[in-house]
């Protein structure tokens, strides 16, 4: 417990399962839902005096909490920090607002460029933090401008200093992306419709929908020994469809995404994880490097540890 009184918002011992896709883990210690960026610096200060972590919460759609819960104070970002805004040619969006959210709102107000938004289920802020990108589309190539706040305060930044690379930003845990600039182009409405609709359909055939899931667990790998596979084919060669650890299996339609059946634990999602990677490691002598972000302390199954020097942790939410 925190010996310092704590904002009136911010309210103690806040399950977090919920409030992630796969529906897993324990609470955090501390919980705030901030609605301005004044609020979520105020919050960001006291942790920072009370010694406590900072642990951001998206949508939670790449996001594995450890059944033990997360020691720290857990922020969710509400009100202004959730909304879409147009300004010409420009799409401001909270660093909380759903990417699939602010791609529909595009078509009605005629702007074109951020169509592959409609298949990222998480939120602008969480997107900067992982670089997401689908379907060809690249978040960095649309982004005019981030503004950042910390416990000192808020401050604007352009793309370039987000050290974007595959699935990752320079952001740290303390970090907190409040708002996003996408620069979009003038664009037909129906067009954009029929674009966001022809996205949608490639990604209900592509992958298995009405899951509980965090969609890709392990990053493709930039090895020669991947001979030019994805981390799907690579776990679907090894045999990995389907394979089962308590209530958390990988999908039978698309192996990389790990499924809740009902009532999985974190530690069920570890467990296969672990098995997936071990049998990819044995037919093809490649470590496969976790995607999902972690949030609070977890313990990994004896069988994660290959015994090899490349062997990768998964980053902090
Ligand atoms: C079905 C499915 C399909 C997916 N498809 C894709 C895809 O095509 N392409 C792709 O790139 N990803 C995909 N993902 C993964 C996921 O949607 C993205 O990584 C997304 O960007 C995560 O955003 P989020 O808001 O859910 O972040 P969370 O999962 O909540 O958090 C992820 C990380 O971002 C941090 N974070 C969250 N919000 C903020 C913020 N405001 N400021 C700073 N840090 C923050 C968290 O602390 C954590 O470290 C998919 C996931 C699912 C479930």
């Amino acid at each position: 417990m925190s010996a310092i009184e704590p904002p009136d918002a911010v309210i103690a011992d806040h399950p977090l399962d919920r409030l992630t896709t796969v529906r897993t883990g324990g609470s955090a210690e501390f919980f705030a839902r901030p609605e301005s960026e004044r609020e979520l610096v105020a919050q960001l200060d006291w942790a920072k005096r009370s010694g406590l972590d900072i642990g951001i919460v998206g949508s939670g759609s790449n996001l594995l909490v450890s059944d033990d819960g997360f020691c720290g104070l857990a922020i969710k970002l509400a009100g202004d920090l959730v909304a879409i805004e147009k300004h010409g040619d420009l799409l401001v969006c909270g660093g909380g607002t759903r990417l699939p959210s602010a791609a529909a709102k595009t078509a009605s107000w005629g702007l074109t460029g951020l169509e592959f938004g409609i298949n990222i289920p998480g939120t602008a802020g969480g997107a900067v933090r992982m670089n997401a990108n689908a379907y060809g589309g690249r978040l960095a190539d649309v982004i005019e401008s981030v503004r950042l706040a910390t416990s000192e305060g808020v401050n604007e930044v352009a793309p370039e200093s987000l050290g974007f690379s595959y699935r990752e930003s320079s952001l740290g845990p303390e970090q907190v992306v409040t708002s996003v600039s996408f620069r979009l182009s003038p664009g037909e409405p129906e067009r954009i419709r029929e674009r966001l609709a022809e996205m949608r359909a490639w990604r209900k055939d592509a992958q298995p929908s009405g899951i509980k899931t965090f969609g890709s667990t392990f990053k493709n790998p930039d090895d020669p020994r991947a001979d030019g596979m994805s981390s799907g084919q690579l776990l679907d060669a090894a045999g990995c469809r389907g394979l089962t650890a308590g209530q958390a299996r990988l999908s039978e339609k698309h192996a990389n995404f790990v499924e809740n059946m009902g009532g999985a634990s974190t530690a069920d999602v570890l467990a296969v994880m672990a098995a997936a990677r071990r049998r990819v490691f044995e037919k093809f002598e490649l470590v496969l490097e976790p995607e999902v972000q972690v949030l609070g302390d977890i313990s990994w199954p004896d069988d994660w540890d290959l015994g090899t020097d490349e062997a990768v942790e998964p980053g902090n939410g």
